[in-house]
C-alpha cells in the first residue's frame, strides 16, 4: 500500500476527524497508487492519521475512511451503510413520513455516497472514485436492509468528471414507479427522481417544514424559492389564510400544483424571479404575515461570500417590508461557505437598515438525517434563521 505524508501543520484536522487531505497538503507520496486505491496516511513526523482513499485527479487527494488501524474491507462499507440505515429509523418513524436520507456520504463516514429513500425507492449516488468500487456492496446491503421496490443509481452529477469517473443513471434493481408520490409528514408530494433537482426532493427542510405550520393558522404565507412546495403545502395544512409560492423553474411551479391538488390544497403558484416578485410586492404594498427564504447556495467557494452576503441581504430587506409587527420570516443558506453567523449578521443588518427590531425566535440546521460529523465542519451547511418582526 502507498503511503501519502502529509505537510508539517496539516494533520491536526486529520486527527480531530476531518477526512480530507487537499493535493497542497501532501509532502510526498511513497510508491505509486493507482486513482480510487487505498493508501495509508502519515503526518510528516510518519505517523499514522489513517486509511484513505486517493485520486490524483480530485483536489481532495486523499478521503480518510477509517482515523485508527481498522482495516477498510467490505464488511467494513457493509457494517457503515448498516448504522447508517439503524440511526435513520427514528426519522421514518415519524407519523405520516416514508423518506429521508439514508446515507449523507462523509458524515456516515462514507466519502461522497449519498442516499435518499423516497418511499418505495431508494436512491443511490456514488460521487468518489474510491467508493465507485463499492457500488455493488452499499446497494445490495440496502436493497437488503430496505428491501425497496426499485434501487436508482443517480450518477449523474457532474462531480463525478472531476473524479474522472462517467455519468449515467440506471435502475440497478427493480423498476421505477412513475409517477413516484411520497409522504412527509402526512403531506403527500409527487416526486421527480429522473428530471428533479438534487436526487429529487429536498429532504434536509423536512423539520424546518414542519417547524413552519405553528406559524401559520389564519395568516398570509408568502414561500420564496418553493421548489416542490415543501413550505407553501405545510403552511397550506396549518391552515393560512392564502399561500403563494414562488419559484423560477417551470417544472417546479407544475411540481407546487401538483402536490397542491394531490392534498386538496389551495397555493397561488407563481412561476417568476423571486428577487422581482418580492420586489414587485414591496412595490404595491403587499403584505404577509410569514415570508420564507430559501434560495439555491449563492456562493460555492469562498471568494464569493460578500456577493452571497449582498444577495442574503437584499431578499431579506424585501422580505421584512412585507411583514408587519408581529410578522415572521424565515431565510435560509443551504451553503457551507457561507458561516451561521455571518449569516445571522447578514440577516440582521437588514433589520438596522429599515429601523426594525427583530427577536430571534430560532436558529435552526438541516434535519437529522444529514447529521454534522464532528471535526467535519462542511457537513453542516443549512443555516435557518427564524425571526419575529417587533415594529
Ligand atoms: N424551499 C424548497 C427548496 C428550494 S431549492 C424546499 O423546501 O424543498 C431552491 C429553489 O430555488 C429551486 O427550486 C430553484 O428552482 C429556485 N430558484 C433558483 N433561483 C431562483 C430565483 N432567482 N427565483 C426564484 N426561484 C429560484
Amino acid at each position: 500500500m502507498a503511503t501519502v505524508h502529509v505537510l508539517n501543520g496539516r494533520q491536526k484536522k486529520l486527527v480531530h476527524g476531518h477526512p480530507w487531505v487537499y493535493g497542497n497538503e501532501i509532502e510526498r507520496v511513497e510508491g505509486t497508487p493507482a486513482d480510487g486505491d487505498l493508501v495509508e496516511t502519515v503526518d510528516f513526523r510518519g505517523r499514522f492519521l489513517g486509511y484513505g482513499l486517493y485520486n490524483s485527479h480530485s483536489l481532495l487527494r486523499v478521503r480518510l475512511l477509517t482515523h485508527d488501524r481498522t482495516e477498510v474491507t467490505e464488511e467494513l462499507i457493509r457494517g457503515r451503510v448498516r448504522s447508517a440505515l439503524r440511526a435513520r429509523q427514528v426519522v421514518l418513524e415519524r407519523p405520516g413520513t416514508d423518506s429521508c436520507r439514508l446515507i449523507y456520504g462523509e458524515a456516515d463516514r462514507l466519502p461522497g455516497v449519498i442516499c435518499d429513500r423516497f418511499g418505495p425507492v431508494v436512491v443511490l449516488q456514488i460521487l468518489t472514485l474510491g467508493m465507485e468500487k463499492y457500488t455493488g456492496i452499499i446497494a445490495d446491503t440496502l436493497i437488503e436492509c430496505v428491501q425497496p421496490e426499485c434501487l436508482y443509481l443517480a450518477n449523474d452529477d457532474r462531480i463525478r468528471e472531476k473524479e474522472g469517473m462517467d455519468c449515467y443513471t440506471r435502475e440497478y434493481f427493480g423498476t421505477l414507479p412513475e409517477p413516484l408520490r411520497i409522504e412527509e409528514n402526512g403531506i403527500h408530494m409527487q416526486v421527480d427522481i429522473r428530471g428533479g433537482q438534487k436526487t429529487g426532493s429536498f429532504l434536509d427542510q423536512k423539520a424546518n417544514h414542519l417547524y413552519l405550520r405553528q406559524f401559520c393558522r389564519g395568516a398570509r404565507v408568502l414561500d420564496c424559492f418553493s421548489y416542490a412546495g415543501g413550505f407553501a403545502l405545510n403552511a397550506a395544512v396549518a391552515g393560512a389564510s392564502e399561500v403563494t409560492a414562488v419559484d423560477i423553474s417551470e417544472a417546479a411551479v407544475d411540481l407546487i400544483r401538483t402536490n397542491a391538488e394531490l392534498n386538496g390544497l389551495r397555493i397561488n403558484a407563481v412561476c417568476q424571479n423571486a428577487f422581482d416578485y418580492l420586489r414587485e410586492q414591496v412595490r404595491q404594498g403587499a403584505g404577509y404575515d410569514v415570508v420564507v427564504l430559501d434560495p439555491p447556495a449563492f456562493t460555492k467557494a469562498h471568494a464569493n461570500l460578500e456577493n452571497a452576503c449582498r444577495g442574503y441581504k437584499e431578499i431579506a430587506l424585501s422580505a421584512m417590508r412585507l411583514l408587519p409587527a408581529g410578522g415572521v420570516l424565515a431565510t435560509h443558506s443551504c451553503s457551507y461557505h457561507m458561516p451561521e453567523e455571518t449569516f445571522l449578521n447578514t440577516v440582521f443588518s437588514a433589520a438596522q437598515d429599515l429601523h426594525r427590531q427583530v427577536q430571534l425566535i430560532d436558529l435552526r440546521r438541516q434535519d437529522v438525517d444529514h447529521p454534522v460529523l464532528a471535526g467535519y465542519p462542511e457537513s453542516h451547511y443549512l443555516k435557518s434563521v427564524w425571526l419575529r418582526m417587533l415594529d
